[in-house]
């Protein structure tokens, strides 16, 4: 797959201002300059690919912000090893960034087309350590519970219960809450019943939906 130095150059600088702007891991940010965002969009839109801004994919959705997917990447704190549930697969490219982190990657989309086109492109740039599942995210993935991390990609309407119950305790939920606008929840569970909440600002996702589409 095309990958170009030109492509390197132009990811390693909206990486670094991105480094400089906020306080990402150094671990996440060098991650990041390994995943080629330009192949998760459309032709037409991989001139627009190194640019800090939400793309367009197919079936309507969106692929988020530059930024977006450093924060919430960052948020998740997790460790080499560690498995992690992604709710949203959407283009792929966050997916691909958990696995350059050496995560056990499971990840979950509501459309079959970006759930197909995911699984081609992960496979094309050899990441083994990931499982995608087409399927409804608000049922999670019970066989492979419980996870330590579960990051959430598209807008909640409020903590999903039985994602709750599928993280493991001393595990962490990176979730935007909200319709128009979502709050960033991370959720720390402490024991079987309860966990802890923190907000880490505001943004804007495409919304969690309910069903499969085929
Ligand atoms: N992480 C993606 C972002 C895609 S946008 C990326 O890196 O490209 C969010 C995605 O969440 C959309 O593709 C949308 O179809 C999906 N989604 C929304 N509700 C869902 C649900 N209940 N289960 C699984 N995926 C869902």
């Amino acid at each position: 797959m095309a990958d170009s130095l030109f492509q390197q150059n132009l990811r390693n600088k909206v990486m670094d201002q991105i480094a400089l702007n906020h306080f990402i891991s150094e671990e996440v940010i060098s991650a990041m300059k390994n995943v080629p965002r330009h192949l998760f969009v459309s032709k037409d839109q991989q001139h627009a690919a190194y640019r800090d801004e939400p793309l367009p994919i197919a079936s309507g959705q969106t692929i988020s912000q530059i930024t977006t997917v450093a924060i919430q990447t960052d948020l998740l704190k997790m460790k080499k090893g560690n498995k992690v549930l992604e709710i949203g697969t959407g283009s792929g490219y966050q997916a691909a960034i958990l696995c350059e982190l050496g995560f056990e990657v499971y990840s979950i989309e509501r459309h079959k087309k970006l759930h197909l086109k995911a699984k081609e492109i992960l496979s094309n740039l050899e990441y083994e350590n990931i499982v995608l599942v087409h399927g409804d995210g608000f049922d999670g993935l019970l066989q492979f519970a419980p996870f330590d991390g579960i990051l959430i990609t598209c807008g909640a309407p409020e903590i999903p219960e039985k994602l709750l119950e599928q993280l493991a305790i001393g595990g962490r939920m990176v979730v935007p809450v909200g319709e128009k606008l979502q709050e960033m929840m991370v959720v720390e569970k402490t024991d079987e019943k309860d966990y802890n909440t923190t907000g880490a600002g505001y943004f804007r996702f495409v919304p969690m939906l309910k069903g499969i589409v085929h």
